[in-house]
């Protein structure tokens, strides 16, 4: 039987682990933490429980054929609930509630700008397309030609790569909140919207149109749901297991060194970062120098807190959105002038709003984030006065008193991400996706050097984000099934 390694154990990785073994492969996972799910963890804490990192659960038709894929059905593991509202936005002013229908959006668009509700309808009728394209036809493709993204529906869109998300969006609408809130989805990307072709607004059809949902339990649910599918399928899992060193023998990927053991493998598949990935070879054998690295656009990184309060909050649904100061700042601030942010931003997720297995009774499980540039110096003392900032502001905006209600606060930025996931700069998710680093522009899922090495993940094809990292590994089990046939 062929032999199958896979680094790391997040999205990526337990996604292309599944459709090997089920394929026959003998498949070993190699993970350096001692539990599975890479920035998806979890944390468990007096009662509360934590999600990590990813917090927002769009796309659900893609988990739906992740699991179709095997015969089985997202219910089979894990419950969803569709969450309405969707989330609410705090300006300064005033605060956005985004239902979770197109009609309750719709009213809310005409309460900020008069007519608004029209142009609305005909934008996400247009992601929607876009969406049908991106998800049928692009994302499926393992970008290793350029021809790949040439088919009748991109050509017709061809003027979608060339202007920017931004300018589409302030072609129909003029209010500062709606445009804010129609740029929001492709941050997930990880560039700014002025960066991003307008061709992304499907992140906008998934947002209006697909909606946002919730695991009961949280996203953690997702993680151990592919844990039991790849158990099942064979896959055996060693969690504090670091791998040093990939060995290459006669251009070939052959084994690799895990606490001083050596393991052999036919094809040896990394999830883990990409950069760090490379480090595990010799120097001659990777693909890409430390300037061709350097000079890439990445997702930002982040500060985040994960807060257990003695009582719940009022003003506040499941996924909060902070827009109470500049955008436009604090993304010079992330991408042109990397510095700490003069005004952050920032997103705060109360998951036991909806969900009271999340929190101990009478209490509420509090995350949050501040996006950041990567980089960045980290302290303790930037952390603190990053939390105090926040939570000034979050008291302002919601009308109540927290502070003396916090039973404990962790916290986790730039160092945790290098030392926890040797991500290059502390990135949080990777690298982003603008027109130069689409597709085949990213770095490959398959070594031009080494036969037989793979890598897969957020910094690779299609990009970040959960779903995409679903479909990343099954493109990455497609091209190895391909190589190993007889
Ligand atoms: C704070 C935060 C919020 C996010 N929010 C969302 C969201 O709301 N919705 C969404 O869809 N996405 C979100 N994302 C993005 C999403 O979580 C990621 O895109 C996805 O989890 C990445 O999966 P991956 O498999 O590429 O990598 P990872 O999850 O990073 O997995 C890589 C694994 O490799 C391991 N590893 C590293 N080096 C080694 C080594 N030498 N040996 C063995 N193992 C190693 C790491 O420990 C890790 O487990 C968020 C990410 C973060 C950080």
């Amino acid at each position: 039987m062929k032999k199958v390694i896979v680094i790391g154990s997040g999205f990526s990785s337990l996604s292309a682990a599944c459709y090997l073994a089920k394929h026959g492969f003998e498949v070993s996972i190699f993970e350096k933490n001692t539990t599975v799910g890479g920035r998806a963890r979890q944390l468990v804490k007096q009662g509360f429980t934590f999600d990590i990192g990813p917090s927002w659960y769009w796309m659900p038709d893609i988990f739906e054929k992740f699991f179709a894929d095997f015969n089985k059905k997202t219910s089979d593991y894990y419950q969803l609930e569709k969450l309405d509202p969707a989330y609410k936005i705090f300006f300064e002013d005033d605060v956005l509630t985004i239902g979770d229908t197109m009609d309750k959006i719709c009213e809310e668009f005409e309460r900020i700008e008069e007519g608004s509700s029209v142009h609305l309808r005909k934008f996400i009728r247009k992601a929607q397309d876009n969406y049908n394209i991106a998800i049928n036809k692009i994302v499926l493709k393992p970008g290793l030609s350029p021809l790949e993204l040439v088919t009748k529906e991109t050509v017709l869109r061809v003027d979608q790569f060339f202007k920017s998300i931004s300018q589409e969006v302030r072609k129909k609408f003029k209010n500062p909140k709606l445009i804010s809130t129609l740029e929001f989805p492709v941050l997930f990307l990880g560039a700014k919207p002025s960066k991003t072709p307008s061709f992304y607004s499907f992140m906008n059809y998934a947002d209006f149109g697909l909606g946002t949902w919730h695991p009961k339990g949280g996203m953690y649910e997702i993680i151990k749901a592919m844990e039991n599918l790849a158990v099942e399928l064979g896959v055996t899992i060693h969690t504090d297991h670091p791998v040093e060193k990939i060995e290459v023998d006669n251009g070939k990927a052959t084994a690799i060194v895990s606490r001083g053991n050596r393991y052999e493998g036919d094809i040896i598949i990394s999830g883990a970062d990409y950069h760090h990935s490379e480090t595990l070879l010799d120097k001659k054998y990777r693909q890409y120098s430390e300037e061709y690295w350097d000079n890439k656009t990445y997702a930002p990184s982040s500060l985040l807190f994960y807060v257990g309060f003695n009582k719940k909050m009022r003003q506040v649904e499941h996924h909060n959105l902070f827009f109470d100061t500049s955008f436009d700042l604090h993304s010079e601030e992330i991408y042109d002038r990397p510095q700490w942010p003069s005004e952050p931003l920032f997103y705060a997720n109360f998951p036991s709003v909806s969900d009271t297995s999340m929190a101990p009774e009478g209490c509420e499980t509090g995350f949050f984030l501040i996006p950041i540039a990567p980089g960045l110096e980290d302290t303790p003392e930037l952390r603190q006065q990053y939390f105090d900032i926040i939570i000034d502001r979050f008291e302002l905006r919601t009308g109540q008193s927290v502070k003396n209600s916090i039973l404990f606060k962790e916290s986790f930025c730039v160092n945790d991400f290098v030392e926890q996931y040797n991500s290059y700069k502390g990135n949080a998710y990777g690298m982003a996706n603008t027109l130069a680093q689409t597709a085949f522009l990213r770095p490959n899922l398959k070594s031009k050097k080494v036969e037989n090495l793979y890598f897969t993940g957020q910094l690779t094809v299609p990009g970040p984000g959960v779903p995409p990292s679903l479909i990343s590994g099954k493109l990455v089990s497609e091209l190895t099934i391909k190589k190993l046939a007889p």
